[in-house]
């Protein structure tokens, strides 16, 4: 690794053994949820014994520890992050960094059911911007597809979390036969309401009932598609994500695509991941992990924790290999998105 110092903490940069500078962290704060989206999950979930989970407490130290390191962006995550009680005392806690100009962001991604609850406190602890993963907005396919939600209250929950100031962007996993004629609808109601809407496709993780290869649509296909009726202008803007936007001329509104199969984005990857259990993981599609639990634990101070943390980033592998075909319709790590954090 290089000596490079881009911190506060005055501690060396975290960069990869490929040049990458890891400036974002995903924090799974529960693998729980309200929903039980096809893609993402099986109806009969085993859920990780709730002593195993992380306390906010040693959240908030974990998070503070990367970012003593230079992390600049927070996204928390799950499973669905506002099912875990107490959780707006993180956002809280977390804020202190925005505060100090430690970081750049703090923001969560969330299916939007309790943003009813939380999107004022949300905006009080610092978030400003969260994505919201709605994949279509007919209200009988929104509860085939997430088994358990209901669109009646995300849709209260988007109003809630505009009231409150925050900035939305619609995040939807593009799925064959389920939503791939919506998506010009989509697109309209997004951009009428002044949000960004992000398409992803779909990725090969954890066991689920359906075939994968049924459900898979590659966004390439889909922007030929789109084009036949709109302009799609390619525009520079980044959210410090794998997205790549497009402005659609007749909306005036901003289309992203994040295409993990179709277009692998790994030379650009500045994020890693960590689970509500400790665990980082260094690529969304490897098996690589290290436990930063048990270093946490060993002492008070930060020390070994830091240790373990750059003994990681010095590990992180160059890339995913997703594939999804007939050949390969199985799963490429078999957590699913849920323990990782998507
Ligand atoms: N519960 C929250 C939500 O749904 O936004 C946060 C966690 S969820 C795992 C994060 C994102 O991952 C959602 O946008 C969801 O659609 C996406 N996701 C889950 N499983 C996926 C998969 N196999 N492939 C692509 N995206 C997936
Ligand atoms: Fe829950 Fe989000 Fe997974 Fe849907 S995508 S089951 S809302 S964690």
């Amino acid at each position: 690794m290089s000596a490079e110092i881009n911190n506060s903490g005055g501690q060396p940069a975290l960069i990869d053994p490929f040049g990458r500078h890891v400036s974002y962290l995903r924090v799974s704060v529960t693998d729980r949820c309200d929903f039980r989206c096809v893609y993402c999950m099986s109806e009969n979930m085993t859920f990780l014994p709730k002593k195993n989970v992380l306390s906010l407490e040693e959240l908030d130290r974990m998070c503070s520890a990367f970012v003593a390191k230079g992390v600049r962006k927070l996204r928390i995550t799950g499973g669905e992050p506002l099912v875990r009680r107490g959780i707006m005392s993180l956002f809280h806690a977390l804020g202190r960094h925005l505060k100090s100009g430690d970081l750049d962001e703090l923001t969560l991604t969330t299916n939007g059911s309790q943003l009813p609850k939380y999107a004022d406190e949300l905006y009080a602890a610092g978030v400003r911007r969260i994505n919201v993963s709605l994949d279509t907005i007919d209200p009988d396919k929104f509860h085939d597809i997430t088994r358990w939600g209901s669109l009646e209250k995300v849709m209260a929950g988007l109003e809630a979390a505009e009231k409150a100031g925050l900035e939305i962007k619609i995040n939807a996993v593009a799925l064959q036969g389920f939503n791939d004629h919506e998506i010009p609808s989509m697109i309209e109601w997004a951009h009428g309401k002044g949000y960004d809407l992000t398409l992803i496709e779909t990725m090969p993780l954890g066991e689920i009932e359906g075939d994968r290869t049924d459900q898979y649509l590659p966004l390439s296909q889909v922007r030929k598609d789109l084009e036949k009726n709109w302009s799609l202008t390619e525009i520079p803007h980044k959210t410090g994500g794998p997205a790549r936007y497009v402005k659609v001329e007749e909306t005036g509104g901003r289309l992203g695509f994040i295409t993990p199969l179709t277009h692998n984005f790994c030379e650009s990857c500045n994020r890693v991941r960590i689970t509500c259990t400790g665990t980082l993981y260094m690529c969304l599609g490897q098996d690589d992990a290290a436990d930063l639990l048990a270093p946490m634990r060993a002492s008070e101070g930060d020390e070994l924790l830091s240790q373990a943390i750059d003994e990681a980033i010095g590990r992180k592998p160059k890339g995913h290999d997703f594939i999804i075909d007939r050949d390969n319709s199985g799963p490429a790590v078999t957590r699913h998105m849920s323990v990782t954090g998507g």
